[in-house]
């Protein structure tokens, strides 16, 4: 079983993969947690290339370039792995976000975004939780953690409304995997969403 969790930058989601891979864990499943950008010792170096220094170090096309090839390495060397041998991935950001932050932030290019996604990912998740928020407030959490090693898109609040707004999007595309859960409230209600919106997919 392949799960994603998506939303906007201090949505909350990376708690919540966190809290989901806990609980699986502690009923007996086996589950590999794991995150994009990186997931994979090849993955986490394009991460820091990309995520570390001048942001204008690459151009959009780049970056996509730069984003695929790291999804690419994940998905070979961690997520088929896993899934052939029958365990749970929860992966903290999938190819929703590159079809977000890529293919929306820097400009329009979400059909290069496609194009190369069905040709070199080709995959999707069994279930994307869409930990949907108000943005001022994950605008907020996010910056009082960012790090100062590693880039934050601060955008400001204008592109954190239309990530949000594209992720919902995103969601009634998709929307066979698709679960929009509120994170607007404390971390024990929305687990228990999650909680109820995989447990028919469990095997
Ligand atoms: O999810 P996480 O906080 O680790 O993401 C780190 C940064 O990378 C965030 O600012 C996020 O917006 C950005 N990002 C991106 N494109 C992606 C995934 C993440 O620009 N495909």
């Amino acid at each position: 079983l392949f799960l994603s969790f998506e939303g906007i930058d201090g949505s909350g989601k990376s708690t919540q993969a966190r809290r989901l891979a806990e609980s699986l864990r502690a009923g007996g499943r086996d589950v590999v947690l794991t995150r994009e950008p990186g997931g994979s010792p090849g993955a986490e170096e394009i991460r820091a290339l990309v995520l570390q220094g001048d942001p204008d170090r690459w151009s959009a096309e780049t970056e996509l370039l730069l984003f695929t090839a790291a999804r690419r390495d994940h998905l070979e060397r961690t997520i088929r792995p896993a899934l052939d041998a029958g365990k749970v991935v929860i992966c903290d950001r999938f190819a929703d976000s590159t079809r977000m932050y890529q293919g929306l932030s820097r400009g329009d290019l979400r059909a290069k975004v496609d194009a190369l996604h069905d040709l070199m990912i080709a995959t999707e998740p069994d279930l994307t939780l869409l930990i949907d928020m108000d943005p001022a407030a994950a605008l907020s959490r996010a910056k009082a953690r960012a790090t100062e090693e590693e880039r934050f898109e601060d955008f400001g609040i204008g592109l954190q409304e239309r990530m949000r707004a594209g992720f919902l999007a995103l969601a009634a595309e998709f929307s066979d995997r698709f679960r929009v859960i509120d994170g607007n409230r404390g971390e024990a209600d929305v687990a228990r969403d999650v909680a109820a919106a995989i447990a028919p997919h469990l095997p």
